[in-house]
């Protein structure tokens, strides 16, 4: 039997990309809607975290906090090392242009605008020089598979496709967390195991992945996993056997 160490040094975890300690989210109405309750949560450096729960039980409650997209009523969160709460607005806007990159369930593309464009244009922000922004949508570009349809628009490209697009215009500022919301919801079942797939290899090159979900095949990807149930998240889920399982990019591109 192994103990674990007692006081492991905290150089050897990763560094934490964001906390969320006792955070709460209450609507106002009457009654309000506690859509959150005193929840805690730790994401690392490198963690494929998936966020799995019926309709209702908070998830998109939490994919807004952790997105920036909205206020905790009470808590902290912290992201980077910054406990982002209490930012004015501006600075919470520049935040999550640096440092969160978007999957949404819909694509979001701008239809006249071609692949590289689109991508390009997340960078707006960054950089003012065009010539860095299309080079730079166009690694994020290859990154996903799609280096030969960089002047495609999204009308000719299929759903996959499109939702790589997507996946490079999130990747293309080199977020520290890549957070996707019911990435597959739009997609049949063949090409979600691909867009799948594609998001473990990213995980597997050292992209931090929180993935919110109501599909347990998509959950099932992770490592780990978190139930929010009435806005109440249930104590860690750890599935390290997925890693070689259930994890494809260690089954397939990342085996030796
Ligand atoms: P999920 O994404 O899991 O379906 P939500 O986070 O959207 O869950 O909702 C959690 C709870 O908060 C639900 O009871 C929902 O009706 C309520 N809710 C969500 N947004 C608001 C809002 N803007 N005002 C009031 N209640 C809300």
């Amino acid at each position: 039997m192994t103990a674990a160490p007692a006081d492991p040094a905290p150089s050897d975890e990763p560094p934490v990309v964001l906390r969320l300690a006792d955070c709460s989210k209450t609507y106002p109405g009457s009654p309000p809607v506690h859509a959150l309750r005193s929840a805690d949560l730790t994401v690392r450096a490198g963690d494929y975290l998936t966020v799995v729960g019926p309709s209702g039980s908070g998830k998109s409650t939490l994919l807004n906090l952790l997105g920036l997209l909205d206020r905790p009523t009470a808590g902290t969160f912290t992201l980077a090392g910054v406990d982002v709460a209490g930012l004015p607005e501006r600075e919470r806007t520049a935040l999550r242009g640096r440092r969160i990159g978007f999957v949404f369930q819909e694509f979001h593309l701008l239809p006249y605008r071609t692949a590289r464009e689109n991508v390009a244009l997340a960078q707006l922000y960054v950089t003012g020089r065009a010539a860095d922004r299309d080079r730079a949508a166009t690694d994020a570009l290859e990154r996903v598979g799609l280096g030969h349809r960089l002047h495609a628009l999204p009308t000719t490209l299929s759903g996959g496709e499109r939702q790589r697009v997507a996946i490079a215009r999130a990747l293309v500022n080199e977020p520290d967390l890549l957070l996707c919301d019911e990435p597959t919801g739009n997609l049949d079942s063949a090409t979600a195991t691909t867009v799948m797939d594609l998001l473990g290899r990213l995980n597997a090159a050292g992209v931090t992945l929180v993935v919110i979900t109501h599909d347990p095949a998509v959950a099932a990807r992770a490592r780990r996993r978190v139930t929010i149930l009435d806005g109440r998240i249930l104590a860690p889920d750890e599935h390290p056997g997925a890693t070689a399982a259930g994890h494809p990019a260690l089954g397939k591109a990342g085996a030796p």
